[in-house]
């Protein structure tokens, strides 16, 4: 089959992963197809199919980058929106278990925007909207593949009123999330579901918006109060966001879970090893209701390892969800679809574009950020899967506190450790002959 005029590809899931596979997609297609459960609101607002959607999202340097090669306007859309830019060298303020961080005093370009999920996944899509050879089917889950021999030709659609139906295409690709049911839909089909990993970190988050109080001074845009394996287990995260609002949340790991009752809420955060979280909410007004989430599961699902039909790839949380802790996922949907259209770019002919050459491409990028991840999960002795806990200790942990220490005096090695942990820089540059001699000579 050649790529011509007709081909059609259907994405399912019109979240972060979906959005940016179609726009990938649309230079390919005549025409793009996205299938999304939920119907898609017109305003910036939370949606039942990305119950994540309450609690705060911090974009990564990279992720916005991508962001803006795909769509050139998306930071005049997000400021119009609201979106604060965000130079993470100057004002991130983190506080790790030694301490707060060092900002720069210098401006830097580790840039991006902070603002609610729902703002940035409309604004994406307004931006998708665009493009005319990209459709929406909002109201409508995807129920199962269609296929003939070993080619997926389409999908069977229902709505939420029990309408059933049927749509063809040339390439279907699964952006449904964590909770994707791709892996039956190809056991139906006589194909061999993918092999998963858990890793399990019992993280709670609890998510509250608060107004900003009035004449509060701050030099932090967002704050980050981390844990600290293996026995710190709670953690705050207060951003400013769109409308003059903070999102607050508090997380706990081990099932050690925040209250979602207000003094239990403040308590929590008093508890802190800083108390500068409890210092600025105390008193400000709350916006919104307490949020809880606990699906925060690492999952892999090993799609590189099985034999795929032709016309079927999978990304985004589908394939690899993330412990939201680090803030890597919506970023590694946007470089999985950089994946993604480098593979369609390398043969006209849709046949020769085999899937498992995507998949194992995937899976290799996916990899960096599930180490960086379940790594430190996995320090906490409460967390289920994986080989075996990860015992504190040793040369590695004792270089990273050093490390840690010195991104606490030295601007410029908070600036790196800043530009791995946007996924700009491999972790490494943290082992660079002049970065350890820093580290072993200042970080004590
Ligand atoms: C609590 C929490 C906090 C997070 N914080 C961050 C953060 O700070 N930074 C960050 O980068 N990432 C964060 N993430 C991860 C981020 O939300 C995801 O990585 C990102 O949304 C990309 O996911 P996705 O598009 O693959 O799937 P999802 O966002 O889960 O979307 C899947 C979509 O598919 C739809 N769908 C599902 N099944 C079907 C079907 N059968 N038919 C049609 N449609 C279907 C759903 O309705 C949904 O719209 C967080 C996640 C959680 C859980």
């Amino acid at each position: 089959m050649t790529t011509n005029i007709n081909d059609s590809a259907i994405v399912i899931g019109g979240s972060i992963a979906g959005l940016l596979s179609a726009r990938i997609l649309s230079d390919r297609f005549a025409s793009v197809t996205i299938i999304e459960t939920d119907k898609l609101p017109e305003l910036p607002s939370p949606r039942i199919g990305v119950p994540q959607s309450v609690q705060p999202h911090i974009l990564f340097t990279k992720g916005y980058r991508i962001l803006g090669e795909l769509f050139p306007e998306i930071e005049e859309q997000l400021k119009a929106g609201g979106a604060i830019s965000i130079d993470w060298t100057r004002e991130f303020h983190h506080f790790n278990r030694m301490g707060w961080n060092a900002n720069s005093l210098t401006p830097s370009d580790l840039i991006s925007v902070t603002c609610s999920r729902p703002l940035l996944e409309w604004s994406i899509r307004q931006q998708l909207a665009k493009y005319a050879n990209v459709q929406f089917v909002d109201g409508y889950r995807v129920t199962r593949l269609l296929s003939r021999e070993t080619q997926i030709t389409g999908v069977a659609l229902r709505s939420s009123t029990g309408l059933e139906t049927e749509l063809s295409a040339s390439l279907v690709v699964d952006a449904s999330g964590r909770r994707s049911q791709a892996p039956n839909w190809l056991k139906e089909l006589g194909f061999a579901p993918p092999p998963e990993t858990i890793i399990n970190p019992f993280l709670g988050y609890a998510t509250r918006r608060y107004q900003q109080p009035e004449g509060f001074k701050s030099n932090w845009k967002v704050m980050l109060i981390s844990s600290a394996p293996p026995t710190g287990t709670r953690l705050g995260y207060l951003a400013k966001i769109e409308n003059g609002e903070w999102i607050a949340t508090l997380g706990g790991y081990g099932g050690d879970f925040p209250p979602i009752d207000d003094r239990g809420f403040l308590d929590f955060a008093r508890s802190l090893p800083s108390l500068e979280f409890y210092q600025a909410i105390k008193n400000a007004q709350p916006t919104s209701r307490i949020y809880a989430h606990r699906a925060t599961t690492n999952r892999l699902r090993h799609y590189e390892q099985i034999t795929l039909p032709q016309g079927f790839v999978a990304l985004g949380d589908s394939v690899c969800a993330l412990c939201p802790v680090y803030g890597q996922g919506m970023t590694v949907s946007a470089i999985a679809t950089t994946i993604l259209r480098d593979w369609l770019n390398q043969s006209p002919t849709l046949s020769a574009l085999k899937p498992a050459r995507f998949q194992k491409k995937l899976a290799k990028s996916n990899s960096l950020s599930w180490m960086l991840a379940t790594g430190q999960d996995l320090r906490f002795a409460t967390t289920k899967g994986g080989d075996k806990p990860i015992k504190s200790g040793g040369f590695f942990h004792s270089y990273t506190e050093r490390l840690l220490k010195l991104t606490n005096s030295d601007p410029n090695m908070n600036a790196l450790l800043m530009e791995v942990a946007h996924l700009l820089k491999s972790p490494l540059a943290l082992y660079h002959p002049q970065v350890v001699f820093q580290v072993l000579t200042k970080g004590v």
